[in-house]
């Protein structure tokens, strides 16, 4: 795995540790909310299947001011949207329509390709409030790539939480500290929002072989037994490896997310809401979405 200008890498036997550490990028998305983003950069494109991870605020809005991602197109990969704060509403050209409530995950396979748009849910523009959340992109296998459509709707209570000592932990998808998480994935991934109170420890365990990342978005904490520090919107990277991280909350306290998977040995070939394994394929998804093959939304009736 290549991570460019990242730094340090150490081994010590029984513990993995992160091959890089990179800040999170703020950028604008959709109509114009900010996001923080620890990948894709210019340090790290993608990891495993990971293939992107944007923070969306924190942001306090007022009336009028929420934005959001008018209608757009994706195919190739799953979009994985968790909601802290605020409500998201979700629709899409094959007639589904919903909210995304705080505490919630929308795990939405475009696969084959959809048209869709995320947006403020119609209370939040109009009264304004906190938004929060995060999207996390995670690549299909090439075999998966065109697979149809479809959702998974992970409600709070759907998501299991576990009482770890000084903390707690939401299983969105995987295992992790002994549960399992809910989601249905292509691929083994692992995907967990960790809080800690200030000086909580715990350990983060990683399958032979897997790659990973800990982002850490409230406060910082102290990475394995060197208590290599992550300061708040920066994200640790771990190469191939496998093992135990251990992990101290800083003084605040700390809320991170933990993701790993194996890696996935297919070509990436990216560009904006297309994700394929060529060339020729990027081409195809455009001309499909150009000639209104992955549909669009069609208009409320009122
Ligand atoms: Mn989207």
């Amino acid at each position: 795995m290549t991570l460019g200008s990242v730094g340090y890498q150490m081994s010590i036997s029984g513990q993995i540790h992160p091959t890089g550490v990179v800040q999170g990028l703020r950028t604008f998305e959709g109509e114009g909310f900010a996001v923080r983003r620890p990948f894709p950069t210019n340090q790290l494109d993608h990891l495993g299947p990971f293939l992107l991870l944007d923070e969306m605020g924190p942001s306090e809005n007022a009336p009028g001011e929420a934005k959001g991602a008018p209608d757009h197109p994706h195919r190739g990969f799953e979009t994985v949207t968790y909601v802290l704060d605020g409500e998201m509403e979700h629709k899409d050209s094959v007639g589904n329509k919903g909210l995304i409530r705080p505490g919630e995950v929308q795990w939405m396979t475009a696969g084959s390709g959809i048209v869709h748009s995320e947006l403020p849910s119609a209370p939040i523009l109009a009264n304004g409030g906190r938004t929060h959340g995060f999207q996390l992109w995670i690549n299909l296998p090439q075999k998966a790539k065109m697979h149809r459509p479809r959702y998974q709707d992970l409600t709070a209570d759907l998501l299991p939480k576990v009482d770890l000592d000084g903390g707690r932990a939401v299983i969105i998808a995987g295992k992790a500290f002994g549960t399992r998480g809910p989601a249905d994935t292509f691929l083994p991934i692992n995907y967990v929002h960790v809080t800690l109170q200030p000086g909580a420890s715990t350990t983060l365990e990683m399958d032979p072989g897997d790659v990973g990342f800990v982002y850490s978005f409230v406060g910082e904490l102290a990475l394995g037994s060197e208590r290599h520090p992550l300061m708040e919107g920066e994200m640790a990277v771990f190469g191939e490896g496998g093992g135990s991280v251990p992990l101290e909350g800083g003084e605040s306290g700390v809320d991170f997310l933990f993701g790993s998977a194996q890696q996935l040995n297919e070509p990436v070939v990216r560009y904006g809401p297309f994700v394929m394994n060529t060339r020729e394929e990027i081409i195809t998804a455009f001309e499909d979405y150009q000639a209104g093959r992955l549909g669009s939304i069609e208009p409320e009736h009122t």
